[in-house]
């Protein structure tokens, strides 16, 4: 069987991310790499947005940016700009098709389905494949999207609505997100933080209904477009093993106070690449220990009082836009930290803390 230098399990955000960086920056020149992939086809499946705090490859994908956005809480509205961190859109299909076709050029590069069709004895390995332990414990971020298209001009497409708080809530945290791509187009989303993930709050589709028609108050529309999923707001238990680096959800990637991934998969990716020489030597990446430990008391807040979500949220945003999206996008410096910190529900962060 054939042997390569590196291995990247699972050709999803993290895997394609990495092969891409390696690729351009010539890494795979003398090298050889497997991408291992289950999938049939590459077609849109997600749209990944974030703040952009720092530069990432995939300026050529961003279907949309805003400058300016919106939080909802019942009977109360805050209008913020983002004009130094532009929140973006990357639609996954041209992200697929952008980094696949680069991928193909080169020789040193394969691609196959399972991991057993290789050997991998050898190999540095890359894996993007989530070991999740059932735990009831668990929070999750699950949700579902719909990208709609009105009759008529409907949305004002220079705001977005990051949270819409003003819907029913079932003892978790659950909120609306509106990216208007355009005056006829837009994604609406239903979120919902919970331990629930049991398929029990899915009734997505007449919650989505009920917010376009009955919230938004649009009639004349057609769905064009669905995306369904869940992000684990827990690390996933995958094995640290010499000769391997768990990589995007599965390397604690994702940001687990708000599930915001993507740009962190970019900054692992770079690092990686930084370090390629090297990587089964080099430090390894994580999101800071300071953000883990703060996400950690907040959870535990999330955990215990659902019901103080909402307000929690909306006062975050009474902080300047810039402190509240470095902070969460982890580029907050102490002050900005205090600042948010000093925001939040003192004796009820305190009691998570101790208990
Ligand atoms: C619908 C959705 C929307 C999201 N939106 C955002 C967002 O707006 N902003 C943000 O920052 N984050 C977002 N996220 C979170 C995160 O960015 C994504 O989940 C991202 O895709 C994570 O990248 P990944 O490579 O870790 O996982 P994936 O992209 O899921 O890649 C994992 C890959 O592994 C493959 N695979 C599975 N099993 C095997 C196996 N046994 N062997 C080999 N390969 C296998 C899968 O087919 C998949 O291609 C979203 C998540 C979802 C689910």
């Amino acid at each position: 069987m054939k042997e390569f230098d590196y291995i990247i399990i699972g050709g999803g955000c993290a895997g394609l991310s990495l092969a891409y960086e390696l690729e351009i920056h010539e890494k795979l020149k003398d090298k050889t790499l497997a991408i291992i992939e289950p999938r049939e086809e590459y077609k849109k499946d997600k749209t990944w947005s974030f703040w952009k705090v720092m530069a990432h490859n995939f300026d050529d994908c961003v279907k949309k940016s805003w400058v300016n956005f919106s939080v909802n809480i019942p009977k109360k509205t805050n209008h913020l700009e983002c004009i130094s961190y532009p929140y973006q859109s990357v639609d996954s299909g041209l992200f697929y098709e952008k980094i696949n076709s680069r991928l193909k050029e080169n020789k040193n590069i394969s691609f196959f389905k399972d991991l057993r069709e290789i050997n991998s004895k050898n190999s540095f390995i890359f894996n993007s494949v989530p070991s999740i332990k059932k735990d009831h414990r668990n929070l999750w971020q699950h949700f579902c999207g719909v990208e709609i298209e009105s009759q008529n001009n409907f949305f004002d497409d220079e705001i977005f609505n990051l949270m819409d708080f003003d819907c029913e809530q079932r003892e978790s945290v659950h909120f609306f997100y509106t990216l208007p791509y355009s005056k006829t187009k837009a994604l609406v989303e239903t979120t919902w933080l919970s331990k629930i993930n049991d398929g029990s709050q899915k009734d997505y589709d007449i919650q989505i209904k009920d917010y376009i028609e009955n919230h938004l108050k649009l009639k004349n529309y057609k769905i064009t477009y669905k995306e369904e999923g869940t992000i684990p707001l827990f690390y996933p238990s995958n094995e640290i093993e010499k000769n391997k680096i768990n990589i995007g959800t599965a390397g604690g990637m994702t940001r687990l106070s708000t599930g915001y991934t993507f740009l962190n998969i970019q900054e692992h990716s770079k690092y990686i690449c930084e370090n390629i020489k090297n990587i089964s030597k080099s430090k390894k990446f994580e999101i800071s220990k300071k953000y883990q430990f703060l996400d950690y008391i907040f959870l535990k807040v999330l955990n215990r009082n659902p019901e103080m979500m909402p307000n929690i949220f909306f006062k975050m945003f009474k902080s300047s836009p810039n402190t509240v999206i470095k902070f969460l996008s982890n580029k907050s410096n102490f002050l900005e930290d205090l600042s948010i910190i000093l925001k939040m529900p003192k004796w009820t962060f305190i009691k998570a803390l101790f208990r």
